[in-house]
């Protein structure tokens, strides 16, 4: 008989493994820390993934809040240097500055829940929007707004105010994305934009390594290295902040597709700024040919490709081994080694599943608890192993007389638990009495083995813990009344004798 009570454990504890599945809900936005996960691509979200894409889009809005600052009081200071400290020789231009501040508070604001910083990202982005397109009008020279003379008045022979054409570009779609961060949230335009600011990044990272035709601006007109390297890192951290968007929900995904996703997009966005840089130092350092250069871009984007797909094959025998290694954990975590059924611990989890089926949806069931009759007789007559032997060949008999969806599992020493989902106390009763008479009728090798079984079926108000201790109480019931017979317990109301008790051979 049950020495402890199971029940005690079987609620309390997260359900494990098993059947777990039909429960799992989908994970509560509540406990995400980031505020845009409603499933705008209907994926599920990795909770974990989402708090780092969290993290990361806000250390980026303050890194370029700070940075966008810092120019600012550069140039204010009368000290361009000061802006060229922070990222190489050339100092970035003010209104550059300017809009890397208000884009790093925007990036913020989006980042953020409170009703303030929704309320802000309009007119931030509206104030982004017409710095960058006031600065790419003076660049383009379509028009001089003499943003120099109005922005850096009193610096007379500097130059430094509009941006350089590819940031304007940059910040013109950042404004229209930040602006309409609200209102378009669900709509393909808002991702296009994020779209546009990534790939606009990705021109002025590679404009770094391509030399500019003379001949005025350019769209290609290279930005400082650092104010690429920035508005490159914040156009992810743009699309990071909304990780349920179709852009972001694959990367944030759990499962392997996320996996392989997130070890992929970087070097795969990052492989073609790389080549610019790459054969622009060939062609300076080298002085290579046209012609040799095109010859080695095709080769080393094949390479690429190749090492990509080796990249991917890579991480998939990585999941494989480890799909492979938590499945034998898992079945050693759950098996009894002895006669290859479910453990205690499974049987808990089972247990508790089916309590909740039959709380949600009243799907009945019916347990068993059995116990062999005599067991200690055995072990001190023929020896351990020889005891063994019978606990295995128990294992075999148990499994030979249970449906499919029956869930039999060694609980302890020498007794077993069977759940019989779909069943009433008849059912219960057909079951236990077929089990009774295989343990009876099989020729064991010493000497003849019975077992005594104890069956309750779930009633309403039922816990776990009061439906083993029901089916405890019958299994003492059958081992008082003589053994080698099957006793099903009342029903809780009318507990005491119960009506129709015993069930002997
Ligand atoms: P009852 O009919 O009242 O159940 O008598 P019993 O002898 O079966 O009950 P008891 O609980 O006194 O003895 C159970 C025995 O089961 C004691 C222990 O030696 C034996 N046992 C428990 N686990 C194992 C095991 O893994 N292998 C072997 N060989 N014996 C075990
Ligand atoms: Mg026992
Ligand atoms: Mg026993």
């Amino acid at each position: 008989m049950l020495s402890d009570p199971i029940a005690s454990r079987c609620l309390g504890r997260a359900a494990g493994r098993f059947q777990q599945v039909a429960f799992d809900a989908p994970a509560s936005p509540l406990q995400m820390p980031v505020t845009d996960t409603a499933p705008v691509s209907n994926l599920p979200l990795d909770a974990g993934v989402v708090r780092i894409l969290h993290t990361f889009a806000r250390v980026t809005a303050w890194v370029t809040l700070a940075a966008g600052l810092f120019i600012v009081i550069g140039w204010q200071a009368r000290m361009p240097d000061l802006a060229a400290l922070y990222i190489g020789t050339q100092p970035v231009r003010l209104a550059s500055g300017i809009a890397f501040a208000l884009g790093g508070a925007a990036l913020l604001a989006a980042s953020s829940e409170t009703p303030i910083a929704q309320r802000l990202r309009l007119p931030l982005g509206l104030v982004l929007l017409v710095l960058g397109t006031l600065s790419l009008i003076e660049r383009l020279g379509v028009l001089d707004l003499g943003l120099q003379q109005w922005l850096l008045v009193g610096q007379a022979g500097t130059s430094g105010a509009a941006m350089p054409v590819v940031v304007s570009v940059y910040f013109v779609a950042l404004g229209l994305h930040a602006a309409t961060h609200c209102c378009l949230r669900e709509s393909w335009i808002n991702e296009l934009l994020a779209l546009v600011m990534l790939g606009t990044a990705m021109v002025a990272l590679a404009a770094q390594g391509v030399s500019v035709a003379a001949g005025g601006e350019t769209l290609l007109s290279p930005a400082t290295s650092g104010a690429a390297a920035l508005i490159f890192v914040n156009a992810i951290a743009w699309i990071a902040v909304r990780p349920a968007s179709r852009l972001c929900a694959v990367v944030a995904a759990p499962g392997h597709g996320g996996y392989i996703a997130r070890r992929l997009l970087l070097p795969a966005m990052l492989l073609p700024l790389a080549y610019s840089w790459i054969l622009q130092w060939a062609r300076g350092q080298l002085g290579l040919e046209d012609a040799l250069l095109i010859a080695m871009s095709a080769f080393v984007t094949g390479a690429s490709v190749a090492g990509l797909v080796w990249w991917v094959a890579r991480l998939n025998g990585y999941l494989h081994h480890q799909r492979s290694r938590v499945a034998a954990l898992d079945s050693i975590a759950h098996a009894d080694a002895l006669t290859g059924l479910s453990n205690r611990r499974a049987f808990d989890a089972v247990l508790a599943v089916r309590m909740q089926e039959w709380a949600l949806h009243g799907r009945s069931f019916a347990l068993l608890l059995i116990d062999a009759d005599r067991f200690k007789a055995i072990n001190d007559d023929f020896g351990h192993a020889a005891g063994d032997a019978v606990l295995h060949t128990m294992g075999q008999i148990l499994r030979r007389c249970l449906r499919p969806h029956d869930h039999a599992a060694r609980i302890g020493g020498e007794e077993f638990a069977v759940l019989l989902p779909d069943a009433d106390l008849g059912a219960a009763r057909l079951a236990g009495e077929r089990i009774r008479s295989a343990f009876a009728a099989h020729p064991w090798p010493q000497r003849a083995i019975t077992v005594s079984i104890g069956a309750a079926q779930a009633c309403a108000q039922d816990s776990a813990a009061m439906l083993v201790a029901r089916a405890d109480r019958a299994l003492y019931e059958a081992k008082r009344g003589g053994r080698d017979r099957i006793v099903l317990a009342a029903e809780p109301a009318a507990e005491g004798p119960s009506p129709d008790p015993e069930f002997a051979a």
